[in-house]
This record gives structure tokens, sequence and C-alpha cells, in this order.
């Protein structure tokens, strides 16, 4: 069932109506336990978007329809309440029926990935390479939710006793989870988000960025057609005003969002006005991240993953480079390479496969970065920026240098970057901003020296450290991720202990 991503990894020459309908080559096939692939991931890259697949998938593309949902009428109390209905019968389905749907889900999405291709390219902006990774990694996570409802929610635990008493821990569902999810992963993060609280046993109600409805509406359609009920997945399109509404339900029973630490802050305030049960915030937030480049890192590998960290997708991952921290003896030789690529980066038509720069999401997001930009010109110095096109809403790759006393606080969500200098004696500068900027979601270093890559990864206290190598794009099941701080609560998407957050823990102790 899992071929086409497949095959079309192995050939990127083959057509893609060919590669649909060919017959499945078991030997090409991960083996089952392998649930995600890092190979498989790794080879979706640009041999695909050349040449004539390209213009095969846009013919495709054309005019797919992205399967329709039931929008529910009525007030949030009412969709709630239809929630809370459905609870009992999800909860008591079990683990392995639950892990059925999901991986059914997943094999109906990497046989149909068209509709989902064009959406996230069309409505979200994103270049090929980018729409491709974010359908293979929400393929990912519902195979790895899938995994993780079979590894704990189908047999309970049997827990030590004394004489005469059995006891047994059960992990179920909590009620209703509130999804809500953003327009930077419209697919990966709504269906991260659904398939982690329906797996636990939980009924949802997932509201989705206003920017990105259709790809949730897809993702929706494709969750009912694999056999969740419409009652134990429900949609609701709206802004803040809904998202507020929506958490302040007393019968709710927790909470996923993905956004802004100002809005997580804001469901939390709701949360502690509310009379209803105690229920638990899943926040993933910003990060102001940083990226640690000493005088022994190789500058070309360097470059190259700076460029990918803070411009790839426009700058708009939560895990995107911010701000480069570059050792004085090495700084000349890796910005002026890093201002050399990121010259080279197309802007333009997120469906044309040279595109390397497709837009921001919106002119609200534009505004904001301008701001920051205005901010950056009077008291930083300009390294480059570039042109963009005539039109559409865009932001050229640009980076400014700061000093000490001007380092970020806030993340700017785009492709704009922030650089500072240092000499071996300000490593300590370094690391107390590391420490004391409040947020801690990604970090990169370059260096090939081993001490210090430890030294750095003991002291920051950030959820996702990436030595060597890019800080974007953490792999379901192998680079759980997520932050500390303003950067979230915690746990990690994609991880062994996920699950259990989304779940409550019924102990049972029988006098036999
Ligand atoms: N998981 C994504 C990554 O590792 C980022 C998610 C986000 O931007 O919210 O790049």
């Amino acid at each position: 069932a899992n071929s086409s991503f497949v095959h079309l990894a192995a050939d990127p020459r083959v057509a893609p109506e060919d590669v649909v309908n060919a017959p499945v080559d078991e030997s090409r096939l991960a083996p089952p336990v392998m649930i995600f692939s890092p190979q498989r991931r790794l080879s979706l890259g640009r041999d695909l978007c050349d040449g004539e697949t390209i213009s095969h998938m846009q013919q495709r593309l054309a005019g797919l329809s992205c399967g329709d949902v039931e929008i529910p009428a009525g007030d949030p109390q009412d969709i709630v309440n239809q929630a809370i209905d459905a609870f009992a019968g999800w909860d008591g389905l079990g683990g392995a029926r639950r892990a059925d749907m999901l991986e059914c889900a997943a094999d109906l999405l990497e046989a149909e990935p068209e509709p989902f291709l064009h959406l996230a390219i069309v409505e979200a902006g994103k270049i090929w390479v980018d729409a491709i990774a974010e359908i293979r990694e929400a393929v990912d996570f519902l195979r790895y939710y899938a995994a993780e409802a079979r590894r704990l929610c189908v047999h309970a635990l049997v827990l030590p006793a004394v004489t005469g008493e059995a006891n047994q821990l059960e992990i179920r569902g909590r009620g209703v989870f509130v999804c809500i999810s953003p327009w930077n992963f419209p697919l990966a993060i709504f269906i991260g988000q659904v398939a982690a609280a329906l797996a636990a046993g939980n009924t949802v109600v997932a509201k989705p960025a206003p920017q990105t409805p259709r790809m949730a509406i897809a993702a929706t359609a494709l969750l009912h057609r694999a056999g969740v009920p419409p009652a134990v997945l429900a949609v609701v399109l709206g802004g803040a005003d809904l998202g507020a509404d929506l958490v302040g339900q007393p019968g709710i029973a927790g909470i996923a969002f993905t956004g802004s630490h100002a809005t997580a802050r804001r469901i939390a305030a709701i949360l502690a006005q509310g009379q209803g049960p105690l229920v638990p915030l899943i926040a993933e937030t910003g990060g102001v991240n940083a990226m640690i480049v000493d005088s022994s890192a190789l500058p070309e590998q360097a470059a190259a993953d700076i460029v990918a960290s803070a411009f790839g997708a426009a700058g708009q991952r939560c895990s995107a480079l911010r701000l480069l921290f570059v050792q004085e003896e090495i700084a000349d030789s890796v910005l002026d390479l890093v201002a050399g690529m990121a010259g080279q980066m197309r802007l333009g038509d997120p469906l044309d496969p040279a595109t390397d720069m497709g837009p921001l999401i919106d002119a609200a997001a534009l505004a904001r970065l301008q701001a920051d930009q205005r901010a950056l010109a009077s008291h930083g110095r300009m390294l480059f920026t570039g042109a963009v096109p005539e039109t559409g809403v865009f932001m050229a790759p640009t980076a400014y240098e700061v000093g000490w006393d001007h380092l970020p606080t806030h993340e700017s969500f785009g492709p704009l970057l922030q650089v500072r200098r240092w000499r071996r004696d300000q490593l300590p500068l370094v690391l107390t901003w590391l420490r004391q900027n409040g947020h801690g979601l990604t970090l990169g270093i370059h260096s090939r020296i081993d001490t210090l890559c430890q030294q750095i990864g003991k002291e920051a206290r950030i959820g996702n450290i990436y030595v060597n190598r890019g800080m974007t794009g953490a792999m379901v099941g192998c680079q759980p991720f997520g932050g500390m701080g303003l950067s979230g609560t915690g746990p990690k998407s994609g991880g062994p202990f996920t699950l259990l957050r989304y779940a409550t823990e019924i102990v049972t102790s029988i006098n036999v």
C-alpha cells in the first residue's frame, strides 16, 4: 500500500501515474517494523522536483477535489457535547482498532498524496520539496501514533501487588481534546495533534489556522474515510474568538496547541478561570533559536546548514535559525558563503519546481517582519538582502549583524537572520544568553571540538540540539520535537512519551 513515494524516490524519472498504478515491489519497501524511515525521507529531495516528473504531477493536481467534510453547525458548546457523547464508544474501542484506522489513513495518504501536495503548495505556499516532506511527516505521525496505541493502549500493565491482590494500569482517553494547529505545517501538525489525541482514545474538535482551512478539511475527510466516525473527529473553522470559545468549554478534557507563546498564555488564562475539570494544555510554541559556529567548523558545511535552517520554508518554521553566533576567526568566510548562497535563492511561484523560496503566508506576516527589520536597521548592520518578485507577499533572505546589547528577544517568523560574532573569551556570554533568553526549542552547533559540543549541550536548556547539521525538519520517532520554557510545555511530538500526556491512567486493584 505504501508504494508511491518509495517508487518515486527510487526513480524520479518515472511518471507519477505509472507509479501509482505500478505493482508494489516488496523488496523496495522498508521492513514492516520500520514505520518511519529516514532513508525514505532523505531520498525525497530535489531530484524528485526536476524534469518531467513535475509536469506530470502538475497536470494531475489540476482540478483535484480535496474531499468533503461536513463542518458541524451550532455553537462550540453543541459541538463539544457531540464529541462528549462519542467519547465512551471511541475510548472503549481499544488501541488496536484505533491504530488500524490511523494506519489506513496513512495508506490512503501515501496512495493519493496529490490533493495534499496541491494544497501544501497553493494554500500554504510551500515549495515542492517542503510539500513532499510535509506529507511524509504526516504519514509518519499516523504510523507512529498507531504503533504507540498498540504499545500502550491494548493491554493493561500488570503491576506488583501484595498477596491476594491484583493491580493493573490502563492507559485510556481523557475525553474531548481541542486541537488548535498552525498554518506553517497545515497537514503534518494538524494530523500530528489529531492522531495523538485519537490514538490515546480521545474524541477531537480540531480548529486549524484560518489561513489553511482547506488542508484541514482534506485531512479530516481522509481520517473519516479511514473509519474515524465524524462524531469522533469534528473540524471547526474560525479565528481566535472561536478558539477562545472552545477552550472555555467546561466539557473539554485537554488542549493541544501549536502557535505563539502569547496565544498559549491566553489559553492558559482561560483555563485558569474555568469552572470545569482541570485539564492539560500541551503547547508547542516558538523559539529564538541560535546556532553556534566555532573556528574549527567547516565553513562550507556550516554555511549550507545556516542557509537551509534560516531561510528554508521562508524561515516559517518554529525550529528555524534566528541568531547565528559565529566565531571571529571564521566569521568572514562563513558569512561570505552564506550571503552568496542566499543570493542564489530563487523567490517566486511555489508551483514552479525551480523556486527555492515561496511567499510568506500573508500580508500581516510580512508587516510584522518589516517592523522587525526597521528596528534592526536602526541598531544593526545589514549584511545582505535581495530583490523580491513584483507581486505577492515575499521577503528576501536577509541578515543583520547585531551588538551584544541588541540580541533578539522575540521570534521573527520569516527569513530574517541576526548574526553576532564572538571571540573565544566571549563563549560564556553566548552560553549565558542561551540560558537566559527564556526560549528553549532548537540549537545548532557547528564545531569539530567534541568537548565544546558536549559542554554547550550540557549547559544549554534546549529541547532539540543539532550538531554539525541543519536544525530543522525533526523526524517523527527519530527526533521527538519540542522545547521548554517559553517554547512549550512538552511533551515532545513524535516521541515515546507523547501519547501518555494525551491520555489518563486508570489503576484497578482487585481483592482476588
Ligand atoms: N517540527 C518542525 C521542524 O522540526 C517544526 C514545527 C513547527 O514549525 O511548528 O522543523
